[in-house]
């Protein structure tokens, strides 16, 4: 026991009291049947023929997605191994914005088959060589069956959009290609060539939302929307050819940080400390003005003196714009922000076709619309009620994602499974190259591959081991690479050109998904200490997951 060391007849405790410990195949044992619980858990979601889940919080709010990443974010799983398998959904959602519940999948299933390598005696190092040596060849193979697209390729574009939201039924139902063309449109326009490259910064697209109205309603803003009112009733309401400054000070008087005390003694000094204190705001709001702007957003505030003065020189003002909105107003209108007063001026100022004020569900909303080749946009989600239009959202994000992911790789392949199909029939050719026990191992990564169309098939209600069997035959031949699970008719088909998605979604998933296994593989020890859960956060509680027990250490 490494928990205890022994000296002198006398036992010493290594790790404090309550501390638990699993070893070996133990803490393998435990962590592959916690990671199967995690995908098994989002599995059924995949897909758009896959079902949603509803997700009830502690407080009782409700989420109704098909997203794997917020299913699991919303579980709040306790083990450590778990909290794994969720940081791979958010990594798949950082990094490429779709393909969460495909990642996840993949990670429970390789992390299966290893189990009953395992079973049969296999080291754990022959299959973290072999799931390694898999990786590498899917990625290369990979490279082989894509084609390209370019930002240019609007028609392609909106495919790949559509398919990616397509699998969220709730949000965006047969809307899809409705919104595709609003995502190409967004992303292709804060696109920008660097270096030979093109960047996107999915920051720069504000999706913006608001219960109310159709999901048809839904609309791509050419700049930026603030869920803001304008101050004052007076300013004007609507404005074009509107000239924009953008503050990051307070059309304030600062206050003291130190406590002072200014006595007045009689009415005539009250009058002018009042008209002192009017003095410095007009002088304030004479610089704004100056610079020529008639729009003014603020980050700070904005004195009722000062709206006042700002309204009767026409000029509209919000206050307290949140600093990422200002960054995208920059991009958006041009202007640069302005840190202090004394430093607006005109050259400073950003424009826009039309800044307005509108009222949307109720509540003001300010549009800053019309811009010229704007770096940053918006896309405003409407929809019927708030569960529809949250998940509308996710949809949203998720095509940006696809979009964003298919114009900086140029590269996409064939979806429903297909894909994946190919990538295991070419391992088990490999593996047969490479032999030896890691062919085990290489065999059973292509296995797990099959997980996405068998699970597509499933949710389409067919025979998975029939539609497998016959994917398998068609991709032995050369015309069989397209060959997938078309959900909506529930057969196997070609689907090339038909289904088609982003390969970096693909590497993505496949990379983070090996990287986790084999790095779960490797763990033969785990310790954990009494920590605030009271126990059941240790490897030796299941989190709810069904498992062995934990093992005291003393
Ligand atoms: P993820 O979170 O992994 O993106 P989704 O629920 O979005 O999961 O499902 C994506 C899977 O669904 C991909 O394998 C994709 O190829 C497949 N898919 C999407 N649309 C279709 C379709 N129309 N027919 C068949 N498969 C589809
Ligand atoms: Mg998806």
């Amino acid at each position: 026991m490494v928990g205890q060391a022994q000296l002198g007849g006398q036992s010493i405790l290594v790790l404090p009291e309550g501390s638990s410990r699993l070893l070996g195949r133990d803490a393998q044992r435990t962590n592959i049947a916690v990671a199967s619980a995690v995908a098994n858990a989002i599995r059924t979601t995949l897909g758009p023929k896959g079902m949603d889940k509803m997700l009830v919080s502690e407080l009782g709010d409700i989420v109704i997605t098909n997203d794997g990443a917020t299913i699991l974010e919303e579980m709040n799983v306790e083990h450590p191994a778990a909290k794994i398998m969720v940081e791979i959904a958010k990594t798949q959602d950082k990094e490429v914005g779709d393909g969460t519940t495909t990642a996840v999948m993949l990670a429970g299933e390789l992390l299966k088959n290893a189990g009953e390598l395992l079973d049969q005696d296999i080291h754990p190092s022959s299959i973290i060589n072999g799931y390694k040596s898999a990786a590498v060849r899917v990625t290369e193979y990979l490279q082989t069956i894509s084609k390209p697209v370019t930002a240019k390729d609007t028609k392609l574009l909106e495919k790949i959009a559509s398919i990616s939201m397509g699998s969220k039924t709730v949000g965006v139902g047969s809307s899809k290609d409705f919104l595709a063309k609003i995502v190409v449109k967004a992303v292709t326009q804060v696109a920008e060539e660097r270096d030979g490259k093109t960047v996107i910064d999915a920051d720069f697209i504000k999706v913006e939302k608001k219960e109310g109205g159709d999901i048809e309603d839904t609309e791509l803003i050419q700049g930026v929307l603030i869920d803001k009112e304008v101050v004052h009733t007076n300013m004007p309401k609507r404005l074009e050819n509107a000239r924009i400054a953008l503050l990051d000070s307070a059309l304030e008087i600062e206050k003291t940080e130190t406590d002072a005390k200014i006595e007045i003694t009689s009415p005539q000094q009250m009058g002018e400390f009042l008209a002192q204190e009017e003095k410095m705001l007009k002088d304030m709001v004479d610089k704004v003005s100056k610079s020529g702007a008639n729009v003014v957003f603020c980050q700070k505030g904005i004195d009722d003196v000062a709206q006042h003065f700002l309204a009767k020189k026409g000029i509209m003002a919000i206050r307290r714009v949140k600093k990422s909105d200002m960054e995208k107003l920059a991009r958006a209108t041009g202007a640069k922000i302005a840190t202090s007063l004394d430093d607006i001026e005109s050259s400073d100022l950003g424009h826009a076709g039309i800044v307005h004020e509108k009222k949307v569900s109720g509540e003001q909303m300010v549009y800053v619309e019309k811009c010229k080749d704007p770096k940053s946009v918006t896309i405003f989600v409407r929809a019927g009620s708030e569960h529809v239009v949250s998940e509308g959202e996710r949809a949203i994000k998720d095509g940006i994602g696809a979009v964003s992911s298919a114009i900086q790789l140029g590269k996409y392949v064939t979806g429903g499974g297909s894909t994946e199909m190919e990538l295991a029939q070419e391992l088990h050719k490999y593996a047969t190259e490479v032999g030896g026990r890691e062919q085990l191992a290489i065999n059973a990564f292509a296995d797990a591959l099959e997980i996405v169309p068998r699970t597509l098939a499933e949710s389409a209600g067919m025979d998975a081991i029939d539609a497998l069997v016959l994917m398998r035959n068609k991709h032995k031949k050369a015309d069989g690479r397209g060959v997938g699970v078309d959900v909506y008719e529930a057969k196997v088909d070609d689907l090339t050109e038909k289904v088609i998605e982003p390969l970096k979604v693909k590497l993505q998933a496949i990379a983070s998904a090996s990287e986790t296994a084999r790095m779960l593989l490797r763990i033969d020890d785990m310790i954990s200490s009494k920590g605030k859960a009271g126990g059941h956060g240790g490897p030796g509680g299941m989190g709810g997951m069904g498992g062995p027990g934990g093992m005291d250490m003393d």
